[in-house]
């Protein structure tokens, strides 16, 4: 199977350096233009920053390879070959945004941001069979059957608890306005809530009316400010 994919990845070098090879100078003779069967190799050459005009620039089965590598976001031919079997279908599927008739790496770049959201938001590293299914997901645009249900499911949303009845009789409370709900309450009745399970450093300042209002200790102004007094 490895075999067949890294096959698989020659043949296509061959194909991109087949498209090089399409090379002519324009007519007006300030360009080079290219009559490609397989990959967009005018495109490929602007977004990677290849200057085909370069004085010393030179193209090559090899380079065609390595290019091929760089475009599936390896850093070698050498590297994409050590890959395994599962990076490679990976990086089939990632070529296959280059082709002539289906030009677009935009939708690598959104596969792998929303892969590093989505381990952001699961607290983990997804498996190559994972990012496997999401590339056929993301970037092919196949059934999203296979992907595990935590991957795209919305993060859990936290669920705070209030931790602490405030000390009612402290000295010298103000009188406060939160602007959220607009109710006015000493400051010695605000709540104290927190994550459910958190530790007592992430206590938080909110309104009195707390849960029916989330105002946040910012929308909490005492009323001396609000008056400008
Ligand atoms: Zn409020």
């Amino acid at each position: 199977m490895k075999e067949n994919n890294i096959e698989y990845l020659k043949k296509k070098a061959k194909n991109l350096y087949q498209d090089y090879k399409t090379r002519k100078l324009s007519d007006a003779g300030d360009i080079y233009e290219y009559s490609p069967k397989y990959y967009d190799i005018t495109q490929i050459f602007l977004d990677f920053d290849i200057f085909d005009d370069a004085p010393d620039f030179e193209f090559s089965l090899m380079k065609a390879q390595h290019l091929i590598a760089k475009l599936v976001d390896f850093n070698s031919w050498a590297e994409l070959i050590k890959a395994s079997d599962t990076q490679l279908e990976i990086a089939k599927i990632k070529l296959g945004c280059f082709t002539l008739d289906n030009y677009d790496p935009s939708k690598i770049e959104d596969y792998e941001f929303f892969m590093g959201e989505a381990e952001d938001n699961a607290g983990t590293v997804f498996d190559d069979e994972t990012r496997l299914e999401l590339a056929k997901y993301y970037i092919k645009g196949e059934g999203q059957e296979n992907i595990p249900v935590n991957v795209l499911a919305d993060p859990e949303p936290i669920v705070y608890e209030e931790v602490i009845a405030k000390d009612k009789t402290a000295d010298q409370p103000v009188m406060l306005e939160c602007i959220h709900c607009g109710e006015r309450f000493l400051s010695n009745e605000t709540k104290l809530i927190k994550p459910k399970g958190a530790p007592n450093t992430e206590i938080v300042e909110v309104c009195k009316h707390w849960p029916e209002c989330d105002g946040q200790f910012w929308d909490l102004i005492p009323v001396k400010i609000m008056d400008g007094k």
